[in-house]
């Protein structure tokens, strides 16, 4: 934006490119009869029970702001939810803080620790605000890329690589969005011997922690001695079907919670209060609704994994999250000219690898949050569509 020929507009902004996924739902949308595999969202609505009690909430009165780190009500409850899910053991009083979504806790993260010029390394392909949120925490994302023969598990020794003396944290996120990688306990055991070794902080993105299919999930604040340099990141939208709630969480020692508090208290206040209520109901009686979710995502993930190895594209047996992450290089084209082609021949939208990071290029993101009947229909176009190219 320029008026009089001068910009008015933050040069770190400007630098920043705008989500590829976004031109993919803008095209989509102006189609008739599109199939979606493009959403990163459940396609369940939040269980009943969360929904009614968030209106009681409104009917008793509770429509004013809460505590700035949220309801202390909410708190012990997630407090509670960690311990017993994942052995943690935080204090509720000033170890955790509830947010407005997974994404304002990676952003409270950043900004509470990064001095400018410091370095956070970000593995790709991997979630497209992470290197964003750290340009605009003043840092400098430093990528690393997770390699397809390694089912993209980003490897200790990798880390190691790209840490300098500017190196203030990593971000890690499983199960991983785009490709549903899952890091087990031995391989984060080995990551965080790299990052004690270099006295790193890592933001630990475990949003899709329920949603593990094969394994059971380790966190990472629950390898040995990594709690204190562990910066836990949560929230209610995957799990819970609850994305448009805007609700989740940080969890982590307390300086580093008292500072992204701070941050919170001067722009965003609280999250929202109503939503902190269905929150509540959610972790008290919202554990049967998840698990006969998860086991609808876990029948689509198997049915997606064959039907694309039948067609004869490579794809890895994602551990967790609700994405598959095909290989289309057998193809010749590029995931962007595959994902377009596709929507405009076959009407399925898929999300090109690349805007993942350079290394998911070669690769398509399918999302299998949604119904059987349509993910079926979805892959008799992706073949009809391959084997017409
Ligand atoms: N982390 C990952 C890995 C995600 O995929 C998403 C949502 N797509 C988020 C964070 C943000 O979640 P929220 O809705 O809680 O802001």
């Amino acid at each position: 934006m320029t008026i009089q020929g001068t910009s008015y507009l933050s040069k770190t902004v400007e630098s920043l490119k705008p989500s590829g996924i976004r031109r993919f739902f803008d095209l989509a949308s102006k189609m008739d009869n599109v199939i979606s595999l493009g959403v990163g969202e459940p396609d369940f609505v939040t269980p009943w029970n969360v929904i009614e009690a968030s209106y009681h909430s409104l009917e008793q009165g509770y429509t004013a702001y809460t505590a700035n780190s949220g309801l202390l009500e909410l708190r012990k409850e997630i407090s509670h939810f960690l311990n017993k899910h994942y052995s943690l053991d935080y204090n509720p009083e000033n170890q955790l803080i509830v947010t407005v979504g997974a994404s304002q806790a990676i952003d409270l993260a950043l900004r509470a620790i990064l001095n400018p010029g410091e370095e956070v390394i970000v593995v790709e392909p991997g979630f497209v605000s992470y290197a964003p949120a750290v340009t605009l925490a003043g840092g400098n994302p430093i990528t690393v890329h997770a390699d397809a023969e390694k089912e993209f598990k980003v490897q200790a020794e990798q880390l190691e690589k790209a840490i300098t003396p500017n190196t203030k944290a990593i971000i890690l996120c499983s199960p991983n969005n785009p490709t549903g990688t899952v890091l087990n306990n031995e391989e984060l055991g080995k990551i965080a011997a790299v990052v004690e070794k270099h006295d790193l902080i890592v933001i630990s993105d475990e949003i899709y922690a329920e949603l593990t299919y094969d394994e059971s999930f380790t966190s990472f604040a629950s390898i040995v001695e990594m709690e204190e340099r562990t910066i836990l990141i949560s929230g209610f939208s995957k799990a819970f079907a609850m994305t448009g709630w805007r609700l989740g969480y940080a969890a982590g020692p307390v300086s580093i919670i008292e500072a992204m508090t701070k941050i919170h208290q001067y722009t965003m206040m609280c999250a929202p209060t109503m939503a902190q209520h269905g929150a509540l109901e959610a972790l008290r009686n919202g554990e049967s609704s998840v698990q006969k979710m998860k086991r609808s995502y876990q029948q689509r993930r198997n049915f997606v994994v064959k039907a694309l190895k039948e067609m004869g594209l490579d794809c890895h047996m994602p551990g967790g999250a609700f994405y598959v992450f095909p290989s289309i290089k057998k193809t010749g084209l590029t995931s962007e000219t595959f994902a377009e082609k596709l929507l405009h021949e076959e009407k399925v939208a898929v999300v090109p690898g690349n805007v993942f990071g350079s290394s998911g290029e070669g690769y398509i993101r399918c999302s299998y949050a949604t119904s059987l009947k349509q993910l079926d229909e979805s892959m008799k176009r992706i073949n009809r569509f391959i084997n017409n190219i």
